[in-house]
């Protein structure tokens, strides 16, 4: 899988993960942040961020150089655009303060 990709689904895995370990806690103390940031609705979240990763993925393409050569490039087989595409690095700039967030996501 795509460095990316293998980020970004690790990070969901954490969120979805954190968000059933919350769950397990519902009957400590509510602060707002916790209001904020329902199990349920990290969940979803989880659940759509993940469907957008599934339609952004990485796809080889034969690109013609000047020179007539074929080169192949890698792009995002959903809007066409250089990999990772900006969907996918907005995705991960959410995570930017983890420490695997550079090496996988540098654009
Ligand atoms: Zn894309």
């Amino acid at each position: 899988m795509d460095a990316p990709l293998l980020f970004l689904s690790a990070m969901l895995d954490e969120d979805e993960r954190a968000a059933h370990t919350a769950d397990s806690l519902r009957d400590e103390p509510v602060d707002a942040l916790r209001v904020r940031y329902e199990p349920e609705r990290v969940l979803r979240e989880v659940a759509a961020k993940r469907r957008m990763l599934d339609r952004h993925t990485p796809r080889r393409r034969n690109v013609a150089g000047q020179d007539g050569r074929v080169a192949k490039i890698t792009v995002c087989d959903w809007d066409n655009d250089d990999w990772p595409c900006a969907d996918v690095l907005d995705l991960a700039s959410v995570y930017a303060d983890h420490p695997g967030y550079q090496a996988a996501c540098r654009p």
